[in-house]
């Protein structure tokens, strides 16, 4: 039996993991990380290394370790410093990573790893009954749901019906079968309009100059991180917990959320391309396309782009992660908004001894939830409750 058991390895599951440890809740013997990967944040290296993101959205305070200045520290002990961007000192790819990874090593927290699926959590005699999918079943004391909706694609329907004629023309970029970008050959379209298609253009655009074509719906929306400053705080927090309406809670995280929105420093580097003739940006959306043994040709407005492969960098479906929490739902009768999320106590308790972060908390936290700040503020909640 454990004391906690944390279902999902990435930033969300390594920040409460190192907090538990840290504050002396929980020892290593006692904590059992489950994830499929072989490593603590797979998903997270993956993707961002794939769209080559050099620097992080989001300022130096937030990452996976237990003091704000933490990163900063490890900056300047490893004579990193330089690599802090602009005056919210965003970190590197590269610095934000190895910190983590020391974190993980300080913690031992791969000790306490255990690669597999969850698919099913139940209530036990003394504890949670926490099977995989492979048959093995863990028991511990405390549950904490750590996933997100990173492997819920969204696809526009154009690129579905594409993608069952000519599977190998259209991807998403996060897509675990693509594993490597050498596959696809220019030219080439990416659709999308926020900051992740915009490295995503930039990165191809320095691969094969001229011959990358970003399409998106709307015009540049500019903005410095993903909402409002606001709520990171009880600025906006507070009266957004005073709201006893769940549906108007998710009405606000809609609205705050600014998606598809890019920083000034990554539309400038875009721009900077387009200005060179090195990537044409094409406001618009595809309505249709013809395809035939050689080509693509995406129908935007009046105008027709051929390409080799399309890219769709087009983000998630924002529904609840989790097929299996259904079950467990129905089971433990949990309550959820009309939204399907859950609603939790001020702890992230979705009842006791079970505890959600990342997007399941967001009813709670509020549109930072499944950013890395929503981590570390998840984390705190949790252990201060301990
Ligand atoms: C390209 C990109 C850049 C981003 N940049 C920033 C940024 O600069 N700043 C910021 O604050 N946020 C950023 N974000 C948002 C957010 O921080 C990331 O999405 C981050 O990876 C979320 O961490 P996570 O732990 O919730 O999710 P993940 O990294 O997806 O980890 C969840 C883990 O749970 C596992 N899992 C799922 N189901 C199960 C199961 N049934 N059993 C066991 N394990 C399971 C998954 O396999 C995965 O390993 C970015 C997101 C993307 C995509």
């Amino acid at each position: 039996m454990f004391d906690w058991l944390v279902i999902g390895g990435g930033i969300h599951g390594c920040t409460i993991s190192n907090f538990l440890i840290q504050h002396g809740i929980v020892q290593n013997e006692k904590l059992c990380i489950v994830d499929p990967h072989s490593e603590p944040m797979a998903r997270w290296k993956r993707n961002t290394e794939k769209i080559s993101m050099s620097f992080l959205r989001s300022p130096s305070v937030h990452h996976i370790d237990v003091h704000p200045f933490s990163l900063q520290q490890f900056g300047k002990i490893s004579n990193l410093h330089n690599q802090f961007y602009g005056m919210y000192k965003r970190p590197s790819l590269q610095l934000f990573n190895d910190h983590c990874d020391q974190i993980i090593y300080d913690t031992n927290l791969k000790k306490s790893w255990y690669q597999g699926i969850v698919g099913k959590v139940r209530k036990g005699k003394d504890g949670w009954d926490v099977t995989l999918e492979n048959g093995n079943m863990i028991q511990s004391k405390n549950v904490v749901i750590a996933i997100s909706i990173n492997e819920q694609l969204y696809i526009p329907d154009w690129a579905k019906n594409l993608a069952s004629a000519s599977p190998q023309r259209v991807r998403h970029i996060f897509d675990d079968n693509l594993k490597d970008l050498k596959e696809i050959k220019p030219p080439i379209a990416i659709i999308g309009g926020g900051i992740t298609a915009a490295h995503l253009a930039i990165k191809m655009a320095g691969e094969f100059p001229g011959e990358v074509t970003l399409i998106k719906r709307h015009p540049f929306r500019i903005h410095d991180f993903d909402s409002d400053p606001g709520w990171l705080g009880l600025k906006r927090q507070g009266p957004f917990r005073m709201v006893k309406n769940y549906t108007s809670r998710r009405e606000q995280i809609v609205k705050a959320r600014l998606k598809g929105s890019v920083p000034t420093d990554v539309l400038r580097k875009v721009k900077g391309l387009v200005d060179k003739q090195k990537l044409r940006v094409v406001d618009g959306e595809v309505n249709s396309y013809t395809n035939d043994q050689e080509y693509v040709s995406l129908h935007v407005s009046s105008e027709s782009y051929q390409v080799q492969h399309v890219l769709l960098a087009t983000g998630f479906i924002p529904t609840r992660p989790g097929n299996w929490v259904e079950q467990l739902i129905e089971e433990e009768n949990l309550t959820c908004a009309n939204c399907g999320y859950p609603i939790v106590n001020r702890d992230l308790q979705w009842c006791p001894h079970l505890y959600v972060m990342g997007p399941l908390a967001e009813l709670e936290i509020g549109p930072i939830a499944r950013n890395i700040s929503g981590a570390r503020q998840a984390a705190e909640k949790i252990v201060s409750s301990l």
